[in-house]
């Protein structure tokens, strides 16, 4: 294989997840502020070497994992089976409808830390094999126990503990699950490829790979999380002026008004001071030296973009928003009306709950230039979580 195979990861979501307990599918539980499937995807995306992201769901829950995962990058959403088989055979049905790959990674949602180390070992094996999977050594001592009754020790050094993703050649992965009997016993995808007669080579795994599946599995994840991250908060603050003949752009949403912001951009006053406040927390500059106002190829564009960038600078610091709070002062328009969408378009571009984004307005009780309507004035406070040491 070449550098420049194409390299797709086929993440399994569609499991209902009841042994972890409470309501949601394990995959949807919150864990250290952000989704487990989240944080699965934000795993896979940060590694270099992923060309495109397929999501396999459960029937009726697109809504719910697209809130979840806001503007994150996915290729295709597909409805899996009633079965883990029939949920991957899809996925890798539809990928092969939009043109195919040279290799896959076949993934579970509920092992979202996945190191990219562990991929790293996948991809290189693959050049030798058409099939491989990461593994861990059983510590604890091994017997059999059919009876009750210890029986005969099972030596442990030659079993394994096998962990997803797991990495194929993506036709021949492909071929083994088309020729699959449906009425063999059940196995996992490897399984599948090695009944075809193929060698699956065994890699390095890793414990922070483990499936998180049962309540203290959560309990143990944002403990971890928790000892391992830090809340950084950040401000910031924007004006634009108001003149006639411009569209009023407030955060991301079009308002109507007999003037409208000008300036850098669209000029969206209020989505200019979440990108501060998002690059403050991580002390990264500001938007101009992202984006200089000198450079045309900013002129008039859509802020959106700025935001959707501060967000992906949180998320490759490893962070999280855990939360914005954003004020706009201005005597007209009133805020009011367009509170509730402004809200949904911030947390959309951010990804994060709605419950998360907080939109105010204020007057300046007619004083000063926002009081003479020749501007708009924005701030806001973002409150990221990082990792300790970043
Ligand atoms: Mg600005």
């Amino acid at each position: 294989m070449t550098s420049h195979s194409r390299t797709v990861a086929l993440l399994v979501a569609a499991g209902q997840g009841s042994r972890a307990g409470g309501e949601a599918p394990k995959q949807f539980r919150i864990v250290g502020g952000k989704a487990v499937i989240a944080h699965t995807v934000d795993a896979l995306a940060a590694h270099g070497g992923i060309d495109a992201l397929y999501l396999v769901i459960g029937a009726g829950q697109e809504a719910k994992v697209r809130g979840l995962l806001g503007d994150r990058s996915i290729a295709a959403m597909i409805e899996g089976a009633d079965s883990r088989r029939g949920s991957v055979r899809a996925g890798l049905e539809a990928i092969a409808r939009d043109g195919g790959a040279d290799r896959v990674l076949i993934h579970d949602a509920a092992r979202p830390f996945l190191p990219g180390a562990v991929i790293d070992r996948l991809l290189a094996a693959l050049d030798s094999q058409a099939g491989a999977i990461p593994v861990l050594p059983v510590a604890d001592t091994l017997v059999r126990g059919e009876t009750g009754v210890m029986g005969d020790g099972v030596a442990r050094d030659a079993l394994f503990r096998v962990q997803t993703p797991q990495a194929f050649a993506f036709d021949t992965i492909l071929t083994a699950h088309r020729g699959w009997d449906e009425a063999r016993e059940a196995t996992d995808d490897a399984g599948i490829l090695r009944a075809g007669g193929h060698d699956v080579m065994l890699v390095a795994g890793d414990e922070r790979l483990e499936k998180l599946t049962y309540p203290q599995d959560f309990a143990r994840a944002e403990a971890q999380l928790a000892s391992t991250r830090t809340v950084r908060v950040g401000m910031g603050y924007d004006v634009h002026r108001l003149a006639p003949d411009e569209e009023l752009w407030l955060a991301g949403v079009r308002v109507p008004h007999d003037r409208g912001l000008a300036g850098h951009s669209d000029a969206d006053v209020a989505l200019h001071a979440i990108v501060d406040a998002l690059l403050g927390a991580l002390a990264e500059g500001d938007i101009g030296s992202h984006f200089p106002p000198s450079d045309p190829q900013w002129r008039g564009a859509a802020s959106d973009q700025f935001l959707a960038y501060a967000r992906d600078r949180v998320v490759t610091r490893g962070g999280s928003i855990d939360h914005v709070d954003l004020t706009i002062i201005c005597e007209a328009p009133k805020i009011g009306p367009y509170r509730d969408a402004m809200r949904t378009r911030i947390a959309q571009i951010l990804a994060v709950p709605l419950e998360r984004i907080s939109v105010k307005a204020t007057t300046t009780e007619r004083l000063g230039f926002a009081g003479r309507r020749e501007g708009i004035a924005a701030q806001a406070v973002a409150t990221l979580s990082l990792p300790a040491l970043s």
